[in-house]
């Protein structure tokens, strides 16, 4: 079967990682015969310049065929002043809603060779894998009504709504529990049930569904403990789940954990794991076209892919691996290098992942 993969390689850095990501997905062909088609579209800052709109019809018209999406990042400061609908962002948001893609996936994994990167003790970090499944497209970012309105009284408030449907709850609950039974069985389910009724359905739901996943063992957590827990002991953790506003705050508190911006994938699913891959981290036009952007996060979003869009968790697991094996040799681009170690160039660094793949293959 052939995987129809799009490619959005965005602004300023965007391009130079995704291309070693390409050199991943020609590796994988030639060496384990992984069989991808990939086609190629504008997003964000690019299409703007190119096509008008941050969102074009033609890449819109590409991603609703396509069975994953690889996105470099996007944005820079000269889209900045457009109107608000011309930006880059809204590219990214205007996709991701057009897709449905309700399931985010932020693993975040030590590299043992990267301990001392981290804002803890290495003793407290070493070996931390954890995947935080956040919901993205309900909760308090989307509930209506929300705006800022007059009192009576003459003074303005802010206010917004935060609503979940059960139906919302549910179908994020189950892509949480159908990664823990891929992983380590643990569950964590995250809320503040002892405050907010939406929280209170959220932990019915999530308690209600345990029984369809037997292996995988489910506890709860207020987001408040979560948050102290995950700085104190975050390798207690296995995937943790929880909605849009918490899991926005989460997730960035255990990406700090793992030491470097440029280390981290992230994934997009809809209910029928057709998903949109991207790293972390932006654009970060400060080091466009020096060639010392890592590309590593770009391409464990390719073993993401692999893993939960295109049924390929072999390969996957093989890339992961590599990109293992390659900072095991010391290899370091600028962003991970000690001040006296060499930093390696974007374009370096990938070709060390394809032949550390080509090494596997024997
Ligand atoms: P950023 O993540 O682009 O950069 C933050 C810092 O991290 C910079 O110093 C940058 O050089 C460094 N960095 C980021 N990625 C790196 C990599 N792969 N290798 C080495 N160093 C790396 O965040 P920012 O500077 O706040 O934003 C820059 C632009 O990116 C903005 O226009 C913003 O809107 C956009 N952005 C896009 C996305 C996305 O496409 N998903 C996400 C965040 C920010």
């Amino acid at each position: 079967m052939t995987h129809r993969v799009l490619i959005l390689p965005g602004d300023h850095i965007g391009p130079e990682i995704v291309a070693e990501a390409v050199k991943v997905f020609h590796c994988l062909g030639s060496e384990f015969g992984l069989s991808v088609e990939l086609e190629y579209a504008n997003l964000g800052g690019c299409a703007v310049d190119a096509e008008g709109s941050p969102l074009p019809a033609s890449t819109r018209d590409l991603a609703a065929q396509a069975d994953a999406i690889l996105l470099g990042a996007v944005g820079g400061p000269e889209w900045d002043s457009l109107p608000r609908e011309q930006r880059p962002e809204r590219g990214l948001l205007g996709i991701r809603a057009e897709l449905g893609l309700f399931a985010n996936l932020r693993p975040a994994i030590l590299f043992p060779e990267l301990a001392a990167a981290s804002s803890l003790r290495t003793e407290v970090v070493s070996g931390l894998d954890i995947l935080i499944v956040r919901e993205l497209t309900g909760g308090i970012y989307f509930g209506q009504p929300r705006g800022i309105r007059e009192r009576p009284d003459g003074v303005r408030e802010g206010f917004n709504t935060l609503v979940y449907g059960a139906d919302e709850i549910e179908r994020i609950g189950r892509a949480a529990f159908e990664a823990a039974e891929r992983r380590g069985g643990a569950l964590c389910s995250v809320d503040k049930a002892n405050v907010l009724e939406s929280s209170e359905l959220w932990r019915e739901v999530m308690t209600g569904l345990q029984a369809d996943y037997p292996s995988v063992s489910l506890d709860h957590l207020y987001v408040d403990n979560a948050a102290m827990q995950l700085v104190r002991a975050p390798r207690q953790f296995d995937v943790m789940v929880t909605g849009n506003l918490f899991g926005d705050i989460l997730s960035d508190c255990a990406a700090m954990l793992t030491g470097s911006i440029g280390m981290l994938p992230s994934a997009s699913l809809d209910d029928r794991h057709r998903g949109l891959y991207e790293p972390v981290h932006g654009s970060a036009p400060d080091i466009a076209g020096q060639a010392r952007a890592n590309p590593l996060a770009t391409i464990l979003s390719v073993a993401m892919m692999l893993r939960h869009s295109l049924g390929e968790s072999d390969l996957a697991g093989r890339v992961e691996t590599a990109v293992g094996q390659v900072l095991a040799d010391g290899l370091r681009t600028a962003d991970l290098a000690g001040p006296t170690e060499r930093a390696v160039s974007t374009s370096e660094m990938g070709d060390a992942v394809v032949s550390a793949l080509k090494s596997q293959a024997g």
